[in-house]
């Protein structure tokens, strides 16, 4: 393979920005970073002058539907994309896409996450997505079902800890806080995470109390408690606010997912599911129990204070959720990390080097030599103004220059 040369670009290696700087990469790794650099004979050369090399983006909250997900997660910069809830079969299928193929991105799996029978992810106007699914009753089940799922090739456990009390109004069946615990301990007995969807308060806080290890949404039922965070701190946990898909459920007007889908230098990037996916629920006469509650600015709220305090954020979309698309909705997410307080560098850092540590992933997720080739040049100075993620010029994956051709 070919060497790749990027020189006079700004470099965000995961961490900090370097102003004039020249990253090398062959073989799909990257073998030198610095002020300068030497030119191998025949080598591929992108002068960037203006321009902002950044680690590949990772999405830390997703569900994966077919390789063309993957494939729309990679147009938009997003080399890796971390799946919270999926059948086993598809998963083996998307991996094996992702491992022979490099215009598609990367991805880990939770593969079928723990819940209760008749439990989330179920709703009247959706009804049961994985029905059939493995579920179960009682903590004296959760090394059973966690051995299942390792059998099948999980990654990471997720556990769905869901009364239904942000989205309507009957309650749904729901794990017990002993079965919670229990599936922490199965999941760590087999050296796995263990994360937790949890969207009220009271849920958060069992599922610390549990031992989680992240939590992968933020709750949005009401203003945190002051001592939410410090809880937080003492779990050690990490969290993925999600604020961009809490939005698109509790906001009325144009989310800004909707609106980055209607500028004409990423539309033509969508794939024919965005299109269904950008759709809010609210356009279907969905509305949420107590309508008036600003969920997003409870969310945004939790998310600040967990900041302040210095748990690690994650930038996750839970696209294709509603009002999400993969990929596009990464760069919304971005943006409103910044308005719960991290500065843009910290929210390209909680889609980059933050992800990837928190989830083991050592080759990725930082500009360094020896790690993956995962690159995003765009236009501008993302650590001044994180819109400009949105300016983008090339994606390498695993060195492979993505042929960013309009999918429409
Ligand atoms: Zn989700």
């Amino acid at each position: 393979m070919t060497t790749t040369v990027i020189r006079n670009a700004s470099v965000f290696d995961g961490e900090r920005r370097w102003p004039r700087s020249s990253v090398v990469f062959r073989d799909g790794v990257i073998t030198e970073v610095g002020e300068s650099v030497e030119v191998p004979d025949g080598a591929e050369v992108f002068d960037a002058p203006g321009q902002t090399l950044l680690p590949g983006l990772i999405d830390a909250h997703t569900h994966l539907v077919s390789v063309e997900d993957l494939a729309q997660t990679l147009a938009f910069g997003v080399s890796t994309s971390l799946d919270m809830f999926s059948s086993p079969g598809l998963v083996a299928e998307l991996k094996s896409a992702a491992a022979s193929r490099d215009d598609v991105a990367d991805l880990r799996s939770a593969g079928i996450g723990a819940s209760a029978p008749g439990g989330h992810p179920n709703s009247e106007k959706v009804g049961d997505i994985y029905g059939g699914r493995p579920t179960l009753t009682g903590p004296e089940q959760a090394a059973g079902f966690v051995a299942d799922r390792v059998t099948e090739g999980i990654d990471y456990l997720k556990i769905i800890s869901e009364d239904n009390t942000c989205w309507g109004d009957t309650p749904l069946p729901d794990l017990t806080p002993e079965t919670v615990a229990a599936l922490v301990t199965a999941a760590h007995d087999h050296q796995l995470l263990a994360v937790a969807h949890a969207t009220t308060q009271r849920a958060a806080r069992e599922a610390l109390a549990a031992g989680v290890d992240g939590l992968v949404h933020i709750f949005a039922d009401g203003p945190p408690e002051p001592d939410f965070a410090d809880q937080a701190v003492a779990a050690g946990v990490f969290v993925v606010p999600t604020l961009a898909v809490m939005e698109a459920y509790f906001t009325h007007g144009t989310p800004g997912t909707q609106r980055l889908a209607e500028d004409p230098r990423l539309a033509p990037h969508l794939g024919p599911s965005a299109q269904q996916t950008l759709t809010p629920l609210s356009t279907y006469g969905w509305r949420p129990p107590q309508p008036d509650l600003p969920r997003p600015e409870f969310a945004r709220q939790a998310t600040e204070l967990l900041h302040r305090a210095g748990v690690p954020l994650l930038a996750g979309t839970d696209a294709p959720n509603p009002g999400t698309a993969h990929g596009l909705t990464l760069h919304h997410e971005l943006a409103l990390l910044v308005t719960a307080g991290l500065t843009p560098a910290g929210a390209l850092a909680a889609a980059t080097s933050v992800p990837a540590r928190c989830f083991g992933l050592t080759d990725r997720g930082r500009i360094a030599p020896g790690l993956r080739a995962d690159l995003l040049l765009v236009d501008g100075d993302p650590t001044a103004d994180i819109a400009t993620t949105t300016n983008i010029r090339h994606v390498w994956r695993r060195g492979v220059h993505l042929d960013r051709t309009p999918r429409r």
